[in-house]
């Protein structure tokens, strides 16, 4: 398989009976179940249309649901549900491995998916599938950053999605609906994924060995997004938003919102220092994000004396202290933090979304 772009380094396909690989397990996608039981009869009953959009939110499952579905059309003994995800071509299909699933996105760095990119996926497209046995059954492309395919890539991609060679599928994944160019998203039959259930996201950060505190306050933290709770755990160590640190330093709430701007701020510049990768910039910013949005929301609760989650100790002083303004400045920088996220999600520029929001976070003002 010529690489179109290298993928998550692969892992031996060696399965073991009694104890699923490590393979057939990363082909597990979670919740979404409306949209995997369409995608499993659609596949079964072979009515599964040519070019797919899944859509929804990051951190939900849509990467692994391409990928299921992938491995479910190149199954070598497929059920009704689903793929075997122990033959030889499901575990290929779960490591990156398999010559007929070609998986693309923006490179690290990139801005967009060029033409050269689509230009490669065709031609790979073009040639008959070779199975991991010399036995062919299809072809499967993953587009997993759709939103970000250029007009001219896009152009050149079209006729494609019309009419791809026979027996192939196009996945295209991306945020939002309106990320992808009209012109693709029409040619797609689009399929939505929903933020996931927190008892399933809790259900999982367990099954990966966190403590049930720490699983519980990721779940509910993560605003229904696997990916990013285990953003946040990743990077617990560094985050950047310590309610301890914050306590100690700013006596009053409005300047307690006025130390958060600055720390935004500050924040970037930690971001920009070298080595940090353009991703990693974006992950912690996502990760900050989403804690502040949850403080201000806490404190909204608080104000309001609705029932909010545990939290805890340093995070209830906080969210106790922040309770303490008025509604209209709580209410008015929980939907800068949403714009910025928002902003982020799009891929806008970090300078833009973080000055954007420093500006925007409110300065206090009063009961
Ligand atoms: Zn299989």
């Amino acid at each position: 398989m010529r690489k179109l772009f290298d993928g998550r380094a692969g892992c031996p396909a060696t399965a073991r009976p009694g104890r699923p690989s490590l393979s057939a397990r990363l082909l597990n996608p979670i919740g979404q179940q409306t949209a995997q039981s369409w995608l499993a009869s659609a596949i079964a009953e072979r009515r599964l249309g040519h070019a797919l959009l899944l859509y929804g939110p990051a951190g939900v499952g849509r990467k692994t649901l391409a990928r299921y579905a992938a491995a479910h059309l190149l199954c070598m003994q497929p059920t009704a549900s689903g793929p075997c995800r122990g033959c030889r071509s499901c575990l290929a299909a779960a490591d990156d491995s398999h010559p007929d699933l070609h998986i693309l996105r923006t490179p690290p760095g990139k801005r967009g998916l060029g033409i050269d990119a689509i230009r490669g996926l065709i031609e790979e497209l073009a040639l008959p599938p070779r199975g991991v046995d010399g036995r062919g059954l299809g072809k499967v492309a993953i587009i997993e950053t759709a939103g970000e395919l250029g007009d001219e890539a896009a152009n050149a991609f079209l006729k494609t999605l019309e009419e791809p060679p026979e027996n192939t599928w196009l996945f295209l994944v991306a945020p939002r609906r309106s990320q992808v160019l009209p012109t693709v998203r029409s040619r797609c039959q689009p399929l939505r994924l929903s933020l996931l259930d927190p008892r399933e996201i809790e259900a999982v950060l367990r099954a990966q060995g966190l403590h049930d505190d720490e699983a519980r306050r990721l779940a509910e933290g993560c605003g229904g997004s696997l990916g990013l709770a285990l953003d946040m755990h990743r990077t617990a160590g560094i985050a950047p938003l310590d309610p301890g640190l914050l306590l100690g330093a700013v006596p009053e709430p409005e300047a307690l919102l006025r130390d958060l701007a600055l720390r935004v701020q500050q924040l970037k510049r930690e971001t920009d220092a070298p080595g940090g990768s353009h991703e990693w910039r974006r992950r912690l910013l996502r990760v900050y994000f989403a804690e502040l949005l949850r403080l201000l929301r806490d404190a909204q609760a608080l104000r309001c004396a609705a029932a909010v989650p545990p939290l805890s100790p340093g995070r209830a002083r906080l969210a106790g202290r922040l309770a303490r303004l008025a509604s209209r400045p709580l209410e008015n920088g929980a939907q800068a933090v949403e714009v910025a996220r928002e902003g982020l999600a799009r891929n806008l520029n970090i300078e833009l979304v973080v000055s954007r929001l420093a500006a925007h976070l409110p300065r206090g003002g009063g009961r």
